[in-house]
């Protein structure tokens, strides 16, 4: 099997370019060739020698994986299907091959990418589809690359949210990895200000992901209260959402830099006014949004959707309270590619 070039850095490709007879240089053109131009072959890569591109095709190819399917909402969101391999399976030959969505989602002049960083995912909160299907395996950076360069809007993406599949904290070596080829000067050069990261709060890469990168930050935080968060997310009993809010409250986020707290609204779970009082009362002090977004029905849950009007009132006790409070629209339900519903209807190819 090759070994995949995208998601390798400019030093580690010119290693590959030493060890291929190419010069030291070729590290910084092949990089180009991959996040600038985007080639899909290393024999398009022209400004390498003959030579050099077929020592290196011996052994790597560039890597791209293309979605095997797509489908239109009637709002124009759109979800892409792509094949990733299981890699917690040692055996490559005996892999079974996942499916990954991701999801591009259109608003006005942006267009935003929805990323998957997981195929599955083992943090089990209850209410969410891809929870559900349990773990097969961390992406590689090829693998979550692939979702900005293989779909038909590449060329036009102007923001990514990395809320579609997995916890992608839980997989922080690749995650960062595609950070640093989406925002340095090698790579793709977008601002940090079009990404936003969105994690349940894994607390130590946290950390890391505040410390070592720009980019927006979206906690999903759903019950202000410890013991009632954990009956939907295990993660609270590792990672009590008081750390997460306490460490997050260390970070300055009056400048570019913006914290949301993501809200999915159940009737009855979470919705009374002493849920909008202690939400209040935690991110006192925090510059930072709360996005309520209304739940989309899965099967087999006890909890359902509050209404608009409900989701309304909720909102104006947390805006009475002094928080910037929206409600977030609802996109590509029809395609089941709502937050919450990715691979509810495929998980294995
Ligand atoms: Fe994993 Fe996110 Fe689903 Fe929780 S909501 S199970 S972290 S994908």
């Amino acid at each position: 099997m090759k070994t995949r070039l995208l998601g390798k850095t400019p030093d580690e490709l010119k290693q590959i370019a030493l060890e291929a007879g190419l010069p030291a240089f070729a590290g910084k053109q092949m990089a180009q060739w991959l996040y600038q131009k985007r080639v899909r072959s290393i024999d398009e890569m022209t400004n390498l020698s003959k030579q050099g591109r077929e020592a290196l095709s011996r052994s790597y190819e560039v890597g791209l994986t293309l979605p095997v399917d797509v489908q239109t909402s009637v709002d124009g969101t759109r979800k892409y299907l792509f094949p990733v391999s299981c890699p917690s399976v040692p055996d490559a030959a005996e892999r079974p091959t996942f499916a990954v969505e991701a999801v591009m989602i259109p608003d006005d002049d942006r267009k935003t990418l929805c990323v998957s960083s997981q195929a599955g995912c083992k943090m089990g909160c209850k209410f969410c589809m891809t929870g559900r299907q349990g773990f097969h395996g961390n992406l590689d950076a090829a693998d979550i690359l692939s979702q900005f360069f293989a779909i038909d809007e590449a060329a036009d993406l102007t923001n990514a949210v990395f809320m579609g599949m997995g916890e992608p904290l839980d997989n922080w070596e690749q995650v960062k990895r595609v950070l640093d080829i989406l925002t340095a000067n090698w790579g793709l050069a977008w601002s940090p200000k079009r990404i936003t990261l969105s994690t349940i709060g894994v607390l130590p890469k946290l950390k890391l992901y505040l410390d070592q990168s720009k980019c927006h930050l979206a906690v999903s935080l759903h019950n202000p209260f410890p013991e009632e968060r954990e009956q939907l997310m295990p993660v609270q009993k590792a990672w009590s959402i008081t750390e997460v809010v306490r460490l997050i409250k260390q970070y300055d986020f009056t400048g570019q830099r913006r914290v949301s707290f993501e809200y999915t609204v159940f009737e009855g779970w979470n919705n009374e006014p002493r849920h909008a009082q202690a939400l209040v009362k935690l991110l006192r002090n925090l510059e930072c949004r709360v996005n309520l977004i209304r739940f989309h029905r899965i099967p087999d849950f006890s909890y359902g959707p509050a209404s608009r009007e409900k989701m309304e009132a909720f909102r104006d006790l947390l805006t009475a309270g002094g928080l910037t409070a929206t409600i977030r629209a609802s996109r590509g339900e029809d395609i089941f590619a709502a937050c919450g519903l990715l691979a509810g209807k495929h998980n294995q190819l």
